[in-house]
């Protein structure tokens, strides 16, 4: 039975940080609002987790990190948890290490996946990752698409005079390569590692949306995510995600997130209301233990932006 948290907001997917790692280092990254650690959870640690919340009514689990496929155990995980049988298993990754992957995460049971990919420059994909990836990622995106880990969407976070120039050159390479453009508006969150960037970088997306209402020939709002807002046109698609000061995508949020050291964390944004799995579970408490703490995470739930 699906759980409802104190603001009838139904609590449907668990996004699971599986690694703080990453092998590229971009100057924005919020590390999906984690506190960097050493201790990663186990295979069969995320796999039980993954069966309470399965229990507890949640639909969908997303891998991310950290860069999920930097783990040598991502297969063995991505097919524990898919056995599950949730309606949806996907993952986030920055692309690099995707070309060998893909297909062996389909065959583990992989639905889909999201690219973190920001630019077509090489110069700019420098700049933001201090790498030099661009290629490895462009040819990653392509190996997801023949996959079929449908649909691949590429997540791109705009940046005022960084990239916010190439939206419309991102949408292209998406279109021809068979992949959905997701621009995402940037964020400040505590766990970035400075927070001065956001006002250099911080773009409106708004100035886009309004771009894209005019063009699109239809437009749907995804209710159980967050609201977002997808815009049809030319054949494909641009779906956008404003979290900022946004109440709208609090109000339908239905997500429930977990750290690489099995914290249960309620919001992206926050940090002082985690509930922690990983003591009980070394200490060989019962699934039914386990479940409450994470129906007490759930009533932790409460909409962050909510000044209206
Ligand atoms: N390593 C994986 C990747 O690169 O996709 C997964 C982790 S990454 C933290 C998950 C997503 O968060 C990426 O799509 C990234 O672009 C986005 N992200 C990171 N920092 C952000 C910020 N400050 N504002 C908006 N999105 C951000």
């Amino acid at each position: 039975m699906v759980k409802t948290d104190n603001f009838q907001r139904p609590v449907l997917s668990l996004r699971i940080s599986i690694t703080s790692r990453c092998n590229i280092n971009c100057f924005y990254c919020h590390h999906d609002g984690v506190i960097p650690k050493q201790y990663e959870m186990t295979p069969s640690e995320i796999e039980r987790i993954s069966r309470i919340a399965k229990n507890l009514g949640i639909k969908k689990i997303r891998l991310s990190g950290g860069e999920p496929l930097i783990r040598g155990d991502i297969i063995d995980i991505v097919k524990r948890i898919s056995a599950l049988g949730f309606q949806d298993v996907s993952l986030t990754t920055n692309g690099t290490l995707l070309k060998e992957y893909a297909q062996k995460l389909k065959e583990a049971g992989l639905n889909r996946v999201n690219v973190s990919f920001d630019t077509l420059n090489p110069e700019t994909y420098r700049f933001i990752t201090q790498s030099n990836y661009l290629n490895q990622v462009k040819e990653g995106i392509k190996e997801a698409v023949k996959a079929d880990l449908y649909p691949v969407k590429v997540n791109m976070v705009i940046m005022r005079d960084l990239n916010h120039q190439e939206i419309w050159d991102m949408f292209q390479f998406c279109k021809e390569t068979g992949a959905i453009l997701q621009i995402i508006e940037l964020l400040k969150t505590e766990s970035c590692p400075d927070t001065d960037f956001f006002d250099d970088y911080h773009y409106d997306i708004g100035i886009i949306e309004g771009e894209l209402k005019e063009k699109a020939t239809d437009i749907k709002t995804r209710p159980f995510m967050q609201d977002r807002k997808k815009y049809f046109l030319e054949g494909s698609e641009i779906e956008v995600v404003r979290p900022m000061d946004n109440t709208e995508f609090c109000k339908n949020c239905t997500r429930l997130r977990i750290t690489p050291d099995g914290n249960l964390k309620p919001c992206l944004l926050r940090n002082d209301n985690l509930v922690d799995l990983m003591e009980p579970i070394r200490r060989g408490d019962s699934d039914e233990k386990l479940e409450k703490l994470f129906l007490e995470a759930i009533s932790n739930r409460e909409p962050y932006y909510d000044h209206c």
